[in-house]
C-alpha cells in the first residue's frame, strides 16, 4: 500500500490554499511572528491558519471597523532562486470592514478577500548596496528576517479597500439641494424651486 501523502510531500507549484482544506479551528494570530532564519534551514513549510482582531490593526482601523474577525490561511516555504534561499509565502486572507458610501454616506459590510503570493528574503537589498544589481525581482528584504502576520495581512487587505466606496453600484446618493437619500425616496426639491449653492447664484445672477 502506497503511503498517504502529506503536505510535505506535495511541490511547491502544486501548492493551492483552499480554505474547505482546513479542519482546524483558527487561533488567533495577533502576536504570531515568522523567523524567516529557522524557515530557511527547514526542508519543511510552514503553515498558518488563524484569526485576527480589530485590536491587530492600525492602518485597516482608520479606513473603517472590522466586523467579526479577519481570517489568514498562509503556507510559507524555502524555494531556491538565482542560486539563494528566498521564503515564499501563499495564501489568503479575508475581513468585513464597515465603510462608508462616499455617496449616501450610510455604513455598509464590505466584504474583503485578497490572495498572498509574495518572496521574502534576509537581509538588506542587494539592489539598494548596487546600482548594477541584474536581478528584477519581487522579493521583500526583511534585515532580521521576522515577518509579522499581521502587517502581511494588513498590507494585502489594504491594497484590496475601493478608493471610493459605494454601498452598491446602483447607489444614487443623496440630493445636491436638499440632501435627502435618493435611495429610498424620489425627492420632492427638484419639481419645486432649486435649493443650494447653485440656487443662491442663479438668484444673485437674476437681481
Ligand atoms: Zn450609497
Ligand atoms: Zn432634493
Amino acid at each position: 500500500m502506497a503511503p498517504l501523502g502529506t503536505d510535505e510531500d506535495r511541490d511547491d507549484d502544486a501548492f493551492q490554499p483552499r480554505w474547505e482544506l482546513l479542519g482546524d479551528t483558527p487561533r488567533a494570530l495577533g502576536s504570531v511572528t515568522l523567523d524567516l532564519n529557522h524557515l530557511l534551514h527547514r526542508a519543511h513549510p510552514w503553515k498558518a491558519h488563524g484569526v485576527f482582531g480589530q485590536e491587530d490593526f492600525t492602518e485597516l482601523t482608520e479606513a473603517g471597523a472590522l466586523e467579526g474577525r479577519a481570517e489568514l490561511l498562509l503556507d510559507a516555504r524555502p524555494v531556491r532562486q538565482e542560486g539563494r534561499l528566498i521564503a515564499r509565502v501563499r495564501g489568503f486572507c479575508r475581513a468585513t470592514l464597515r465603510l462608508t458610501c462616499v455617496r449616501c454616506l450610510v455604513d455598509f459590510s464590505a466584504p474583503l478577500e485578497a490572495e498572498i503570493d509574495a518572496a521574502f528574503a534576509v537581509g538588506s537589498d542587494p539592489a539598494v548596496k548596487n546600482k548594477n544589481w541584474r536581478f528584477e525581482e519581487d522579493v521583500e528584504y526583511l534585515p532580521d528576517g521576522v515577518l509579522t502576520l499581521s502587517h502581511l495581512v494588513e498590507e494585502e487587505l489594504l491594497l484590496t479597500l475601493p478608493m471610493n466606496p459605494v454601498c452598491f453600484s446602483g447607489c444614487a446618493g443623496l440630493c445636491a439641494g436638499c440632501g435627502a437619500d435618493l435611495n429610498r425616496a424620489p425627492c420632492t426639491c427638484r419639481a419645486s424651486e432649486p435649493q443650494g449653492p447653485f440656487a443662491a447664484l442663479k438668484s444673485l445672477r437674476s437681481t
